[in-house]
């Protein structure tokens, strides 16, 4: 049995992700829009096919054929969708052609008892269910008319209803109405506090993925997402979409600020210089923290793009900053290494020459901007007495 139901659960979502549009959220209201079609439309399958049978079987070929035709229109709504990629015009479809088979029934059984008028006070029930209020509001005024046009044209006798008087005619139009107005009543409370729960799930999920990407302390994106992010640059730029830099940023003797002021001094520069870099970098760059008192910036910035001199203005901000006033040090300072990508490495090369050139940029004195290919230069310079402004794009990949 339970073999049986992973069966048909498999079918089902094989069948869902075929009629789904793809790029869509599985959690949306869409995506719950077209399930419940699919769903509307396997269940019609096997009530449609046994009416078709019993008209076939009393030989009723007018209504037999209607319905295969109208039949056909709601199971393959589904795949309108798909084709159309409007959920309203494939909901309209199955709605108009369930409503055109039963009028054409009712009205061939002359009767506002038949069994094709009872169905009208589906459709605004239907209309609720695939998600649209409007849709059902204008459903259920169709419906009503189609009770009383039924009611108008055979109300006093005529056909089923030919044993009916007048006035239980008239009441049991008004019951078909009534019935139908409180059914979709429900159905509309039922649907508005599914939608409710729906959309506060929605909220929290987006409060979730968004305290995934961030830092707690800074609100700056962390580790895991930068590494997304330059994982995505990589590949960008191995397609030749753009180049990209990486500059990591680390604070000066922090640890002093701490043994000095406190650990919540400490917390309080790591937030304000936080904010202060993030307010200097663009929309399409990356800033988050790396780790304990180092930040990370990815610059996808075009060729003639100068990290240099981005990474000097948040050099200068952050040591314009003051922090007396929050029973912290007078000021504080930031040193950076950048690290241009080069294609044939992983972006992790890249930060760790970005890191090399950090520690160049310690090495030196602090407070300042070194690129890998200063720093690369430099240490060569050192080793071999060479000038360090002769930097070329091979050494600068080293
Ligand atoms: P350098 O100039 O060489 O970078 O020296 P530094 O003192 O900044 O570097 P070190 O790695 O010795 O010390 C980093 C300090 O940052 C130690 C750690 O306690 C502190 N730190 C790391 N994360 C946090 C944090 O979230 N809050 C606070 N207040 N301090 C932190
Ligand atoms: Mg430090
Ligand atoms: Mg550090």
């Amino acid at each position: 049995m339970d073999r049986l139901a992973e069966y048909v659960r498999g079918k089902y979502s094989t069948l869902l992700a075929r009629v789904s549009l793809p790029g869509i959220d599985p959690l949306s209201e869409q995506a719950h829009d077209v399930a419940r079609l699919l769903n509307l439309s396997l269940l019609a399958a096997p009530v449609v096919l046994a009416f078709v049978v019993e008209f076939a079987t009393f030989s009723i070929w007018q209504l037999a054929v209607s319905l295969t035709l109208a039949g056909t229109v709601m199971m393959a709504s589904p795949w309108i969708y798909k084709k159309t990629r409007s959920l309203p015009i494939a909901r309209e479809s199955f709605l108009a052609s369930l409503f055109a088979f039963k009028l054409f029934e009712s009205i061939f059984l002359a009767s506002i008892t038949s069994p094709g008028s009872i169905w009208f006070v589906a459709l605004p029930i239907v209309a609720m269910l695939l998600g649209s209020v409007i849709s059902g509001l204008c459903w259920l005024a169709i419906s009503t008319a189609g009770f009383f046009l039924m009611h108008g044209l055979y109300g006093s006798g005529a056909g089923m209803a030919g044993y009916l008087s007048a006035d239980m005619s008239f009441l049991y139009t008004f019951s078909l109405v009534v019935l139908g107005v409180s059914v979709t009543a429900f159905v509309f409370i039922v649907e508005a506090s599914r939608k409710h729960a729906l959309l506060r799930l929605q909220e929290a999920n987006d409060v979730i993925r968004e305290l995934a990407i961030r830092d707690p302390l800074t609100g700056i994106f962390n580790r895991r997402h930068i590494s997304e992010r330059m994982e995505h640059a990589e590949r960008r730029a191995v397609t030749g979409a753009g180049p990209f830099h990486i500059c990591l940023i680390d604070l000066d003797r922090f640890k002093q600020i701490n043994d000095t002021f406190g650990h919540a001094v400490g917390d309080i520069v790591l937030q304000t210089v936080a904010t202060s870099i993030q307010a200097e970098v663009r929309g399409e760059d990356c800033f988050g923290r790396y780790g304990g008192e180092e930040f990370i910036l990815l610059l996808t910035g075009s060729d003639g793009f100068r990290p240099e001199a981005l990474a000097e203005r948040i050099r200068q901000r952050v040591a314009d900053l003051r922090f007396a006033d929050a029973g912290g040090p007078e000021g504080v300072t930031v040193s950076i290494g950048i690290a241009a990508f080069c294609n044939g490495e992983g972006f992790s090369s890249t930060v760790s020459r970005a890191d090399r050139a950090l520690y160049a940029a310690k090495a030196s004195g602090r407070n300042r901007v070194v690129s890998a290919a200063e720093a690369k230069t430099a240490c060569f310079a050192a080793h071999s007495g060479t000038a360090s402004s002769s930097v070329n794009a091979t050494s600068a990949c080293l």
